[in-house]
């Protein structure tokens, strides 16, 4: 069961992702941890990408799908593995082809209302750090306080309507023939996960389903 998950962020994803993988005891892979674990652990396709971070430019594609398929031969994936939000551009689709069988894609969307009441509650303590969310059951005990240290919480710029507005639309304009790429292999299931926080279960189900299918 090799299982491709794709959406924005604010989608559900991640959660969704956790909880299905438990479901089939496989494992969740997501390239932004990969990346993350390979740089702090010096290894050298992590040294390799540390140098484009350091530059501030994207690590190349290659780089990226070295480190995935490096992850996916191991033991654990022997039965499969949820690949969360990757791959996110159509040419990291085709290299991750050339090596692996995907047999599934679930594709989760939501209004862009709903992801901005998601992203757009995000609050962070400005002495602290601590992550709130006002529109969900993160929020704050007292509105604008850290539950923790008692600082101002604060809205970060990334966390505005505006920039997450553009976010999701450089998300969609990547992803989009990423979608019609595994939609002409008939392996797509599109998932609504419009709904609100508290009822994001709603998406486990349907996702069990199609994967059961493929
Ligand atoms: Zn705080």
């Amino acid at each position: 069961m090799n299982i491709i998950f794709l959406g924005s962020a604010g989608v559900g994803k991640g959660t969704n992702a956790n909880r299905v993988a438990m479901h089939y005891s496989i494992p969740t892979i997501s390239s932004g941890d990969l990346l993350r674990a390979e740089v702090a652990a010096s290894s050298a396709i992590g040294k390799k990408a540390k140098a484009y971070m350091d530059k501030g430019v994207l690590v190349p594609n290659e780089i990226i799908d070295i480190m995935i398929k490096n992850r996916l031969q191991k033991p654990d994936c022997k039965n499969g593995f949820i690949l969360d939000g990757y791959p996110r551009n159509l040419e990291q689709a085709k290299l991750l082809d050339k090596s692996m069988k995907i047999d599934t894609v679930i594709n989760y969307f939501a209004s862009t209302k709903v992801i901005l009441e998601r992203l757009g509650g995000r609050m962070s303590c400005s002495k602290c750090d601590k992550g709130y969310n006002i529109n969900t059951i993160k929020k704050p005990k007292e509105a604008g306080i850290c539950d923790e240290c008692g600082g101002k919480l604060v809205q970060r710029d990334d966390d505005k309507p505006d920039a997450i507005k553009k976010r999701l639309d450089v998300y969609k304009k990547q992803v989009k023939p990423v979608i019609e790429y595994y939609k002409k292999q008939n392996i797509l299931t599109d998932i609504d996960s419009s709904y609100g926080y508290n009822e994001l279960h709603k998406i486990i189900d349907p996702t069990i389903k199609a994967i059961d299918s493929a």
